[in-house]
Formats: structure tokens, C-alpha cells, sequence
């Protein structure tokens, strides 16, 4: 049984009484299966007390599991219906919960109440799965951890390493703050209502970025223009950030880079050092 968590029959009570009805739009797919929503919360590997932030709490079907496992979260919630019920929802069922609810879209947040968030748990909406992802962990340093459940083929993107055929943006970005790993399988039946695609878990854990002199924004301003066209060698991608193909290719050589190789090959050590050879940021 799902105990204090939300089933098939209260989510589908919980909806009819606000008059929710799902939109693709916000990726809005709510889990009711409360075996899936510990075993999400099991893998995040919570700390006793820890605070964390979740996104898109929607009807609350994580949430609970995680006031259930004795986490202090402030979630964070584009929806005005589902920001406004979200907290007697847990109330009812956890009255001592250490619970807030920020009605926003997620990637306008730049503060939030309360103590620091060191984990983020959250079941993304898909088609703005990576921005948030990126952003939460750009804008609170505080983030240790991160699991997060995505569609299945984000999910491997994320966690892809340099050589592999689906190493890209997603791959380099989310590897300047953390190491990633897919950490399971999560089928389509236990959301209402089902979506098309599979999804997966992603554990994040913070690491320090590279050491170097170039800037975030710089090295990020490399990894799209390399992977802006994938079929073509860094020389070609890079001509445009650094004024001419030959200006491309000083600057490769100089990172120790081949120019005529491809950014599915390079790890976020070596962007960084290609970035360095930018004009720097402030000049
Ligand atoms: N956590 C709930 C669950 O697991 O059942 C709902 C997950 S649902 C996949 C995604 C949630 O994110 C929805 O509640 C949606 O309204 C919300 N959402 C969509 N875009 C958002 C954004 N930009 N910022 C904050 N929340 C967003």
C-alpha cells in the first residue's frame, strides 16, 4: 500500500477537484504509484533532516515521499492551481512537515527561502529538463547532490562520456559541475497521464569545475559552437568564435587539441583550455 502517498484514486480526486487537466506544455505528468516514488527518494541517498528543493512539485506525489523519509523541502511551482494546493496537501497528511512552496517558473528563481538547499530531487518537466538542471546547480552552489528523473534519452545524454555517439551539450555542461550516472529505469505506467517515452533517474554529484582561467560563459560559448554542427571537425566549428578557421586552429593547438577532431571526443577539461585562448572576458 502507498500509505500517506498519493495512489491512482487520490490523484485522479486530488485533479478532479481543482479541475486540473495535464498540459504537455509544462510536462505535466503526475506519478501515482507510491512504490516508485520511494524508490526515487531512496535513491537520492537523503541525509536525516537534509533540505531539499524540489521543481514541479505538481499534485505532490514526490513531495510527500519526501516529507515521508523526514526531508525539509521548498519546492518550487510554474502552476498557480497546483503552487496553491500543494501545501495542505501535505499538511493533511504530514502536519510537523517542514514544507514551502515558491509559485514561479523555476528557471526565474535566484533565491529561496529558507535554509540552503543541499540536494535537488525533482521529476523534471521534459522539454525543459536540461535548462533547469543546469540552472539549479549554476545558481545555488549549495546543491551537492542531484537526482532527478528525465526522459530516458536525456537522461543518457546527460551522463555520456567523451567518444560515445550522444556525448554533447548536455553532456559537457552538466560535467562542469558534477559527475553523472543514470541510476534506473522508470516505465510509463506509473504517471497519469502516461507519456510517450520512457524515463530514467540521473544522480549528480557536485564536483569542483575544471581549474582554469577562462570563464564559465566562455567555455560554455565553445562547447555550443563545437557541437553546433556535429558532422564538422573543431577547426570549422570553432572559426566563427575565434574570427577565422586558421585563428581556430592556433588556438586548438595551443589547448593541445587536434583541429581536426570532433567535440564528441573532447572532455570539459580540454574545452576549458581551448577557451582560454578567447580574448579574455574583460579586456
Ligand atoms: N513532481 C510531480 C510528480 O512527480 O508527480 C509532478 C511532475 S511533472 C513531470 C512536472 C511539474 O513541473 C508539473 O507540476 C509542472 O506544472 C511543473 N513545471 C513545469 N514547468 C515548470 C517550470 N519552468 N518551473 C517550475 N515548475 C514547472
Amino acid at each position: 500500500t502507498s500509505g500517506a502517498l498519493l495512489g491512482p484514486a487520490e490523484i485522479r480526486d486530488l485533479a478532479g477537484r481543482l479541475g486540473v487537466r495535464p498540459t504537455k506544455t509544462l510536462g505535466q505528468n503526475f506519478l501515482h504509484d507510491g512504490g516508485t516514488v520511494r524508490k526515487i527518494v531512496r535513491t537520492a541517498n537523503l541525509r536525516p533532516g537534509e533540505r531539499v528543493v524540489e521543481v514541479g512539485p505538481g499534485l505532490g506525489s514526490l513531495t510527500l515521499g519526501l516529507v515521508e523519509a523526514g526531508a525539509s523541502v521548498v519546492a518550487v511551482e510554474i502552476d498557480p492551481v497546483l503552487a496553491g494546493q500543494i501545501a495542505a496537501t501535505v499538511a493533511a497528511r504530514f502536519p510537523d512537515a517542514d514544507f514551502e512552496v515558491v509559485l514561479s517558473d523555476a528557471m526565474d528563481v535566484t533565491t529561496l527561502p529558507g535554509a540552503p538547499p543541499t540536494a535537488l530531487v525533482a521529476n523534471l518537466p521534459y522539454n525543459v529538463a536540461v535548462p533547469v538542471l543546469l540552472t539549479m546547480l549554476e545558481r545555488f552552489g549549495t546543491l551537492e547532490h542531484v537526482l532527478v528523473m528525465v526522459q530516458a534519452e536525456v537522461a543518457d545524454r546527460i551522463a555520456a562520456a567523451p567518444g560515445s555517439k550522444i556525448y554533447g551539450v548536455p553532456s559537457v555542461k552538466a560535467a562542469w559541475y558534477a559527475s553523472a550516472r543514470r541510476a534506473g529505469t522508470i516505465g510509463r505506467t506509473v504517471f497519469w497521464p502516461a507519456p510517450n517515452v520512457d524515463s530514467a533517474l540521473v544522480q549528480l554529484e557536485r564536483r569542483d569545475p575544471p581549474p582554469t582561467t577562462a570563464t564559465r560563459e566562455q567555455v560554455f560559448a565553445v562547447v555550443d559552437s563545437a557541437f553546433a554542427q556535429r558532422r564538422k571537425t573543431l577547426r570549422a566549428a570553432l572559426s566563427g568564435l575565434f574570427g577565422s578557421g586558421a585563428a581556430a586552429e592556433d588556438a586548438l593547438r595551443a589547448a593541445g587539441v587536434d583541429p581536426g577532431a570532433r567535440g564528441e571526443t573532447l572532455t570539459v577539461d580540454q574545452f576549458a583550455r581551448v577557451a582560454e585562448q578567447l580574448p579574455a572576458a574583460d579586456a
